[in-house]
């Protein structure tokens, strides 16, 4: 039954699982597991950096950066709606001592360079040190370009900054942006890169992993992430088992990520359809635009008291948000697709959905 509530749901496949089983192993805290050597050799190789480093999750990932970055009493310019900020449970304030700058997010998930170059401080003793500029992509599925990307890189620059992007779904933005610039999607990541000091990414989203995510930077800036992985508890031995998985996923699974777009899109023309023709769903759910695996639509709280318990028993899970509209409060569902995702899974949500119609 299809679960829409995250790529994070997805299981190893069996091809996965036989390179994680036959994986060579060493202890990775000692430097010596081979498996995790060769991932990170592989990452960096792929996204244009000088090094990476393997960490349980991507919330750790995000925080090492923060802190190699960073000193106690820096601050950190982020988007009201970054995970890093709202989602890591103010991780960087709580353990890193960095102060947060919030920005307001455009309707296209960009923060306005104009308001990134007006939050940095001058040094003046009343001040936290502006020290970082935190960008996510994909964020809410909405791909930033690469123009924006290379603006911001720029701006870090020119206002001595160093620069993160949050790219825990990074490879669906490359997946989007490839054929729009001729090229492939690992040629198109190397781009977006371009520029920024350090890039987090999951591997355990929609590339499919049980676990796992990669810090890249300068050798330099691996090196102080490392310290920082030890002192957050993120030294692991034997990863290679976890690292193989992460292997597999970079040969095989970045290309396949354009069917997850392609579903989500289906998925969303199917739902906006039915909403046009089905007077159960008429002026009660609108579907948002699509740009990568996400799709939100927004349904009356009216149609969603109904609507959702149905789906639940149809066994099709996913996630809601209350949330205050322009109309008042609705609900916000959230739609995610992943390689366990069919298009069969698509076809049939939306029989779901039209049987729920017109039973009501
Ligand atoms: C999922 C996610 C992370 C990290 O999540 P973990 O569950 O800690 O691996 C970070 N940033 C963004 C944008 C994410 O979607």
């Amino acid at each position: 039954m299809p679960d829409f509530r995250s790529d994070t749901v997805t299981q190893p496949s069996v091809a996965m699982k036989e390179r994680m089983f036959n994986a060579a192993l060493g202890d990775d805290v000692f430097n010596d597991d081979p498996t995790t050597l060769e991932l990170q050799r592989y990452a960096a190789d792929m996204l244009g950096f000088e090094a990476a480093l393997f960490a349980p999750s991507g919330t750790q990932t995000n925080l090492i950066a923060m802190m190699s970055h960073c000193q106690r009493g820096d601050e950190a310019i982020v988007g009201q709606q970054w995970h890093t900020y709202k989602w890591e449970g103010g991780g960087m304030a709580v353990l890193g001592s960095i102060q947060p700058q919030p920005l307001e997010l455009q309707s296209d998930g960009t923060l306005l360079l104009s308001d990134i170059a007006a939050a940095i401080k001058p040094d003046d003793p009343h001040f936290a040190r502006t020290r970082l500029i935190v960008i996510e992509n994909t964020i809410g599925g909405k791909v930033l370009p690469l123009s924006y990307m290379r603006d911001v890189a720029a701006l870090a620059k020119d206002k001595g900054l160093a620069c993160h992007i949050d790219g825990a779904r990074l490879m669906n933005a490359a997946v989007v942006l490839a054929p729009q610039h001729n090229t492939t999607p690992q040629q198109m990541v190397r781009w977006l890169c371009t520029g920024f000091d350090s890039v987090s990414l999951c591997l355990s989203k929609g590339l499919g992993c049980p676990v796992g995510s990669l810090l890249l930077g300068s050798a330099n800036f691996i090196a102080r992430a490392k310290r920082v992985r030890k002192m957050l508890g993120g030294g692991m031995r034997q990863t290679g088992i976890l690292a193989a998985a992460g292997l597999y996923a970079l040969e095989n699974n970045i290309n396949r990520l354009a069917d997850d777009h392609a579903n989500c899109q289906r998925l969303a023309d199917g739902l906006a359809v039915l909403a046009a023709q089905l007077p159960a769903l008429q002026g009660q759910l609108s579907v948002l635009p699509v740009q990568s695996n996400i799709l939100f639509t927004d349904i009356s709280l009216e149609l969603a008291e109904r609507l959702l318990p149905y789906l639940a028993e149809c066994g099709i899970r996913l996630t809601s948000s209350n949330y205050q509209s322009t109309n008042g409060a609705i609900k916000r569902v959230r739609w995610v697709c992943h390689l366990q995702i069919s298009s069969a899974d698509i076809e049939q949500t939306l029989q779901h959905i039209t049987d729920f119609a017109k039973l009501n």
